[in-house]
């Protein structure tokens, strides 16, 4: 793709910090940027977004940062705290979150801030057409920007306009429960292509087209709105596999892989952010279930949870902190011995060695969502696991379930069949471990990030020519 690219998120692939009484803006890493960063390179694009809270930093320093985003190309969209407040806290993480991930019982009881929602949009909008010049390629992304292809089309009509959705899109039933359910679709409905990560999403988003305007996509995704041709499409996002299993394979993750593992017990091991959508605690009575249904693993094998704080100004999240502490505390109460824990909880973000090295030592993965728009923890794993071992239990809410199809899948509801799956999991015989680590690693390895963002990229061009 030889089009300038302006890549458009919430939030800018950047870290702004003060050292020293000098500020420092660096690259951020992390599953969107490692995809992007290739194009925004090649294409010499911008990356518009929020930098983040710009605290401690003075307007003296101000410059100083301005300069150093102007190097790494980006363009800051920064944000007042009631914008933060409203926008940010209240829309996008008490309201479309919940609704995209099936949870309407996470609901605040009453909503405001959409004003605030639709005047965010807009100058992200606002900040694209200043920007923009022909022949670019504007690709927006995600819950937060619901609005923005249809802003920008206002701003400018013949705009070349790609979006991507990171969550799910959730049954029309579900979605409709949202007061302005026609204004997010219709701002959806601004860009040329849009893109969900599975079919099931991409069937809820035409179903619910279909509901509210009574518009129908042909068998190519391509539907007629307003006199323009939009694509609907599926492009499951994924990780840079080759780079996970380089970085497993470095000598310092190998002796972490072998600390962790010297253990008798055997490891279950899961990785999530705190959030009430990755199942952990109907994952924690799992493991309590097994304990129930098949004694012989007390004592026998041990489960290290991380659990990355997340959202911490948000209610919903504030109280899940409590009840998931507090669930793990009855758990390993219950069962402890003066020798054994069966649970090793870690509430912070652990870096990425420990990580790789939590990642290589797994007897068993647990990746048990309720709803995930994709879940890269389950595609990092069979990345990392270079000596073909280790057993992926992955639930059948979760995007990655579609491609993942080795995985014992399970429906993380079912509690008692959660239990068996563990037990399964850990008694399965090493050449059917192997077989199916084996087919796990080259799926993720046939389908990369970088493919996963040409594949969008070269669509959205493709529609160019059809012209
Ligand atoms: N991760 C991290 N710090 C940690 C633990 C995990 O940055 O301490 C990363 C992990 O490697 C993965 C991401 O967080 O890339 C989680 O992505 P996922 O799609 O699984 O869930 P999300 O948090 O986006 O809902």
């Amino acid at each position: 793709m030889d089009a300038r690219l302006l890549i458009v998120s919430n939030r800018l692939p950047v870290t702004v910090k003060v050292e020293d009484g000098h500020p420092t803006v660096s690259r951020s890493v992390g599953g969107l940027t490692t995809g992007l960063q290739t194009p925004h390179d090649r294409s010499g694009g911008l990356w518009i977004g929020w930098p983040g809270d710009l605290e401690g930093i003075t307007p003296v320093m101000r410059a100083d940062v301005d300069r150093q985003l102007a190097e790494l190309r980006t363009v800051p969209i920064c944000l007042t705290d009631r914008e933060v407040t409203l926008f940010y806290e209240q829309i996008s993480n008490a309201v479309l979150w919940p609704i995209c991930h099936d949870r309407i019982d996470r609901l605040p009881l009453h909503v405001e801030g959409w004003d605030v929602y639709e005047s965010v949009n807009a100058r992200f909008a606002d900040a694209v057409a200043e920007h923009h010049r022909p022949g670019d390629v504007v690709w927006v992304h995600d819950y937060q920007l619901l609005r923005v292809p249809a802003l920008v089309r206002e701003r400018i009509p013949d705009a070349r306009i790609g979006f991507f959705l990171h969550v799910p899109f959730p049954n029309p039933e579900i979605f409709f429960t949202l007061p302005n359910r026609h204004w997010l679709v219709e701002g959806m409905m601004g860009a040329d292509l849009v893109g969900f990560h599975t079919r099931r999403y991409h069937g809820h988003f035409r179903a619910a087209l279909r509901r509210l305007f009574s518009v129908e996509a042909d068998s190519n995704g391509i539907a007629r709105w307003r006199s323009r041709r939009v694509k609907l499409g599926v492009f499951p996002i994924s990780i840079d596999a080759a780079d996970f299993a380089s970085r497993a394979a470095a000598r310092e993750v190998g002796l972490k892989t072998r600390e962790y593992q010297t253990s008798s017990l055997r490891l279950l091991v899961g990785i999530d952010r705190l959030d009430y959508s990755k199942g952990i605690p109907r994952r924690l009575v799992a493991l309590k279930r097994l304990f129930m249904l098949h004694p012989e693993w007390r004592e026998k094998v041990r489960l290290i949870q991380v659990a990355v704080p997340t959202r911490d100004r948000v209610d919903a999240y504030r109280r899940f902190r409590r009840e998931v502490s507090s669930l793990v505390g009855q758990i390993n109460g219950e069962f402890a011995t003066p020798t054994w824990t069966p649970i090793q909880y870690i509430h912070r973000s652990i870096p990425s060695d420990v990580l790789l090295a939590l990642y290589r030592a797994a007897d068993v993965m647990l990746v048990t969502p309720l709803r995930d728009g994709m879940n890269l923890v389950a595609k990092e794993f069979p990345a990392s696991r270079i000596d073909d071992d280790g057993v992926l239990i992955l639930s059948e809410f979760a995007g990655a379930a579609d491609e993942l199809t080795d995985a014992i899948l399970v429906n993380p509801y079912d509690v008692d069949g959660t239990a068996e799956a563990i037990h399964r999991a850990l008694t399965m015989e090493v050449t059917e471990r192997r077989h199916r680590m084996r087919r796990l690693r080259h799926t993720v390895q046939e389908y990369d990030v970088h493919r996963w963002a040409e594949s969008f990229l070269g669509e959205l061009e493709g529609m160019r020519n059809e012209e």
